[in-house]
């Protein structure tokens, strides 16, 4: 029912999109400028020096006006040729999608997939880890011929929690002597959780704009390397709209090769600014405690945080497996019918055994208790037994750890 709105603002409390700061939805509002103006170059200019500094990287960041998906296809479409062999590993859904991506442009991956058992999640173990660089430079080792041309890796896996050592897979590259291009997914990690493309050597990261950036969804990124540029020169999956090549040149001077997502630009340029206000590092911090203070809470209702590694908790968001026989998506529902808050799905091989909770983008510490009181609220209300409120051990989380910021200065 369309005509239908509850009192109050929606919570949208899953992986992203995350909700849109009041901030960039005005600068969204301004009016669409010629897109080869004068004034479009400065805007231009301005977004590709920003972006750069939250990619941590030197070189050319490339942004597409589609959703996250499209950037993955210029990665890969961009350095690799028909027939090549790419090393894939299954962190998730996500991963697996990108996987599928793959064989449909007619490369041949290969999946690495985590070895062991778990008992709460027999269906899909792996999917409560990140990858583990061991797997890849082994089996990087016994390809003498150097037939792999890319490893291919989802940094932050928006379907499961978990997030992987990116600067590990670089070093299992290097200690195999492997000359493969690392290609990362950060779709839901950028501007959320640690991530450095230079210094971690990565050759094309991907991302979106509807996660960490706070935008809404439609535009993407390719942050590349100069070893992926060179490669991007030779390889022959077919490519036109994606193609850096004329992107990157006309970026040069602020403009695109065809009509960019203005009103999106606007938003990117103010997202920068807010991110850059508040100090790329204290988002990373704001996102680690903001996640602590939940995993406190799925621990006080004695649920299992699905990813099962404490060394890689995702900053962005947490996924609680429910018991056996419990169906989280009516745990969601009740919590939408009921409180007005959206959490998100299980997805794939995890469909209906967990749900998601977002932590991410403009969150803050009320903001978060508020989505817990509706998790607690809602997974009473579905006959969920909790072991003790969540909602309270998060408070006492939050308020021992608080710090006081002089708004005055
Ligand atoms: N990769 C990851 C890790 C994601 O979280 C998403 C979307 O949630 C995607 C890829 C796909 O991006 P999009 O839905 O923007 O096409």
């Amino acid at each position: 029912n369309l005509n239908f709105h509850p009192a109050g603002r929606h919570f949208l409390q899953i992986p992203g999109p995350s909700p849109v700061p009041d901030r960039l939805l005005r600068a969204m509002s301004y009016p669409t400028i010629d897109h080869r103006g004068p004034e479009f170059g400065a805007l231009g200019r301005l977004v590709l020096a920003g972006i750069k500094r939250i990619f941590k990287t030197q070189h050319p960041v490339v942004i597409y006006p589609a959703s996250g998906t499209g950037a993955w296809e210029a990665a890969l479409s961009n350095t690799l040729s028909p027939g090549d062999q790419v090393l894939m590993y299954e962190t998730g859904h996500f991963a697996t999608l990108w996987n599928k991506m793959a064989l449909r442009l007619g490369l041949k991956p290969e999946f690495l997939r985590y070895p062991g058992a778990d008992p709460h999640l027999p269906e899909a173990p792996g999917w409560r880890h990140g990858v583990q660089a061991s797997l890849i430079e082994e089996r990087l080792r016994r390809d003498a011929r150097h037939a792999i041309k890319a490893v291919c890796v989802v940094h932050n896996e928006t379907s499961t929690g978990v997030t992987s050592d990116i600067a590990a897979v670089r070093r299992a590259i290097d200690a195999a002597g492997h000359p493969a291009l690392l290609l990362v997914d950060t779709i839901s990690g950028l501007a959320s959780a640690d991530y450095r493309h230079d210094e971690w050597g990565v050759d094309v990261t991907v991302s979106g704009s509807q996660k960490g950036l706070m935008l809404p969804p439609g535009i993407s990124f390719n942050a590349v390397s100069p070893k992926a540029i060179a490669a991007s020169r030779t390889a022959t999956l077919p490519k036109s709209f994606w193609a850096w090549d004329e992107i990157i040149d006309m970026n040069q001077t602020g403009y695109w090769p065809y009509t960019p997502n203005t009103n999106l630009l606007y938003a990117l340029a103010e997202s920068i600014e807010m991110i850059e206000a508040e100090g790329l590092e204290q988002v990373f911090a704001r996102h680690q405690r903001l996640a602590a203070a939940c995993r406190a809470a799925v621990q006080a209702w004695g649920l299992e945080i699905q990813c099962a590694d404490p060394a890689v908790y995702s900053p962005v968001l947490t996924g609680v497996l429910l018991p056996q026989g419990v169906d989280a998506d009516k745990v969601r529902q009740v919590v939408y019918q009921s409180f007005n808050m959206s959490l998100g799905a299980g997805l794939g091989k995890v469909k209906g055994r967990m749900f998601r909770i977002g932590h991410l983008g403009e969150c803050n510490d009320l903001a978060l208790v508020a989505a817990l009181g509706g998790c607690e609220m809602g997974l009473k209300l579905a006959g969920v037994r909790v072991r003790e409120s969540g909602t309270l051990a998060a408070l006492e989380y939050l308020g021992s750890t608080a710090t006081r910021q002089d708004r005055a200065s």
